[in-house]
Formats: structure tokens, C-alpha cells, sequence
């Protein structure tokens, strides 16, 4: 038993708050991790809205890295003092899971949203005992200790900044993986990027590496066109600055995008983004909107070889893509800490209405790492 601080959510729509909760012996496929820092994803936020059915009371967090404490006796690959990230969960068996498809696993729901085991049992109880929902995104990061498995932990070299990483495991991963698993542009594509949040920023630094001759980022914030400009984008325009978005983004890449990645998930903004593809072009929508979310699209322009598809955590397996975005980022390519700012977990409210009004890209809770937890 371990004595930790999580953000507990004991109510929807109320702010999360400071509590001292506790946390059990690892079980045998079990891994504890000491969370260094976790960035703060918009499902996180749908969540404590109510807009994803999480069972309350809880703790949300599933950008979490850190340092392993401890591991359970089965298992390998993993040891304590290794530093790590952690992805989304998926039971790694299932007729997706086994084709390499773990975003999409059967059993996703239950692995990331149910709050706890298999078994019934939580990763977390409060001070008084009382049992607390977590296994969120399968590790409820947002505690300076979080039970994972080796299904989603991912090892990190020992030469980066391990608070930083988190972000990697969903919004990053999200981005990059939608622009190199599922649109694979050729060197030499044209790309729209709609929405500069960390998905999207992480879709322009991919498209980027990926070769893209001409990449457009649309966004309302300045600072954030601003930002997509340095990290990759060739142009970049404000929706409030023009009549028909579609026809600027054709404007500006010659007659339309071969690829557009649509991060906000409204339907107007899915339609502007279908609507600057070429012919034959593809479009991959990614916000997640709480609820049902109709969005009416004109036939006759998919006709024309157009594509709508949607894409979860960029359809990737983070045990293998996640070492992938590692690598790029040790090599300067995909310069992650340019998109995040930390907060002390004690600024909790402050970080969240940072996330909330876009003020920052990323923001990312950290932990003091010489408490020991008890
Ligand atoms: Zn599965
Ligand atoms: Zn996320």
C-alpha cells in the first residue's frame, strides 16, 4: 500500500481536487509507476464534463510518465528505476489487437473507460478507504503514482526529459500517428491541418518528416499559427479572416490539400476540411465531440475519390509507435517541449483553464519527485 496525491473528480462538471489516496500491492501483470508529469488531453476535460460515461468518483490523467517503482512477478522487459510512458490500454488478444490494431480493440471501453479491473476491483481508494474509479486510459495519471501494465508502458531512453513525455501517449500520438499510419502522404503531398491544438501541431511536425511540400495550418489564435509556422507549417490562416475556409486553403495549395486532418470535430469544421481536399483526396477526422454527432456531408463530393475517415490515438500500437516518436524527437524532428508548458500539480485550476481557453498547446501537470510517497 502506497500513499499518493491524486486530482480526484467527485462530481461532473466541478473542479478537480487535491486529495491524499492510496494504492494497492501491484498484482503479477501490474507496473507502478511514479508519475513525473502528465499533460492534460480535451478527453480528459469531455470527461469531467460527463461527456465520456466514466464512473465517478475518479481520477483521470492518461498522458502520464515517469519513473517505475515497482513491477508485479510476471512481468518482463520492465524493472524498477526505468523511466517510462505509458499509452491507452487494449487487451492485446482480440481480433483487432492481433491484427496490430489496438486503438480499435473490442474491448476498448472496459480497458480505458470502465474504472476498474477485470475483476471489479479499483487501483485506488480514498483516505477513508473508499474505493475510487481509475485504470483510466488503463494507468489514471493524474496521481503522483499510477498503476499501468506492460501492455501500455512504454520504455524511455535515459537521455530525455522523462516529465515531458506524457503527451506522447495521446494527443501526440494522435496526430503524428493519424499523418503516418493511416494518411501516409507521399514526399511532395499538399496537407491542411484544422485545429492547432497538440493533435494538430503533432499532424504538422509528422507531415513535416513525412516530406509534405505544402502544409497549411488554420487555427483562430494567432499564437498558435504562429507557433505551426515554426514547427513546420508552409502557411497558415485564420477561419474569423475569411469567407469560405475551403476555398482558402484551395487557394493556397493550388487547387486543394490531398490530405486534410480535422482536429476539432464540429461539423462545421469537418465540412471545411472536406471541402479544400483535390480530387482524389482524404480527410481524417479526430475530435472527440461528447454525445451523438451528425454531420451531413455531400455524396456527390466524395464521389470524386474523396475520403472522410475517422482515426482514434492515430490508430497506432504505442509499444511500437511510441519508441517511433522517441526517436524523432532525440533527433530534433519532432520537438515536443516547444508545445508544452508545466504546472506544479498544486496549480491544478490554473493548468486546466490554460487547457480550456487554448492559452497553451499543452498543458502539463507536474509532480514533486522528492516526496516518497510513503
Ligand atoms: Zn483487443
Ligand atoms: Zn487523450
Amino acid at each position: 500500500m502506497k500513499t499518493a496525491t491524486a486530482a480526484v473528480l467527485r462530481a461532473y462538471d466541478e473542479p478537480l481536487r487535491l486529495e491524499s489516496v492510496r494504492i494497492p500491492e501491484v498484482r503479477a501483470d501490474e507496473v507502478l509507476v511514479r508519475i513525473h508529469g502528465v499533460g492534460i488531453c480535451h478527453t480528459d476535460l469531455t470527461a469531467a464534463a460527463g461527456g465520456v460515461p466514466f464512473p465517478l468518483p475518479g481520477v483521470l490523467g492518461h498522458e502520464g510518465s515517469g519513473v517505475i517503482a515497482a513491477v508485479g512477478e510476471g512481468v518482463t522487459g520492465l524493472a524498477p528505476g526505468d523511466p517510462v510512458v505509458l499509452g491507452f490500454d487494449s487487451c492485446r488478444h482480440c481480433r483487432n489487437c492481433s491484427r496490430g490494431r489496438p486503438a480499435y480493440c473490442e474491448h476498448s471501453a472496459a480497458f480505458n473507460y470502465g474504472g476498474t479491473r477485470a475483476d471489479g476491483s479499483t487501483t485506488l481508494t480514498d483516505a477513508d478507504g473508499a474505493a475510487l474509479h481509475g485504470n483510466w486510459f488503463g494507468q489514471s495519471s493524474m496521481c503522483s503514482y499510477a498503476i499501468a501494465s506492460a501492455r501500455n508502458t512504454i520504455r524511455l531512453p535515459s537521455d530525455v526529459p522523462v516529465a515531458l513525455a506524457g503527451p506522447l501517449g495521446c494527443g501526440l500520438q494522435t496526430g503524428a500517428g493519424t499523418v503516418f499510419n493511416v494518411l501516409r502522404p507521399e514526399p511532395g503531398s499538399t496537407i491542411a491541418v484544422f485545429g492547432l491544438g497538440a493533435v494538430g501541431m503533432a499532424a504538422i511536425m509528422a507531415a513535416r518528416i513525412a516530406g509534405c511540400e505544402t502544409v497549411v495550418a488554420v487555427d483562430p489564435l494567432q499564437s498558435r499559427r504562429a507557433l505551426a509556422l515554426e514547427l513546420g507549417a508552409t502557411t497558415a490562416l485564420s477561419p474569423a479572416d475569411v469567407d469560405d475556409v475551403g476555398r482558402a486553403v484551395r487557394r493556397e495549395s493550388s487547387g486543394g490539400v490531398d490530405f486534410a486532418v480535422e482536429s476539432v470535430g464540429t461539423e462545421a469544421v469537418v465540412r471545411q476540411a472536406l471541402s479544400s481536399l483535390r480530387t482524389p483526396g482524404n480527410c481524417a477526422t479526430l475530435g472527440l465531440r461528447p454525445g451523438r454527432n451528425p454531420v451531413t456531408v455531400d455524396q456527390g463530393h466524395l464521389l470524386h475519390g474523396r475520403t472522410l475517415t475517422g482515426v482514434i490515438e492515430g490508430d497506432a500500437d504505442p509499444l511500437k509507435f511510441l519508441p517511433t516518436l522517441v526517436d524523432l524527437w532525440r533527433q530534433g524532428r519532432f520537438p515536443l517541449e516547444r508545445l508544452v508548458q508545466t504546472f506544479p500539480i498544486a496549480r491544478i485550476d490554473d493548468a486546466v483553464a490554460a487547457a480550456r481557453s487554448g492559452e497553451v498547446v499543452k498543458a502539463v501537470l507536474t509532480f514533486p519527485t522528492d516526496d516518497t510517497g510513503g
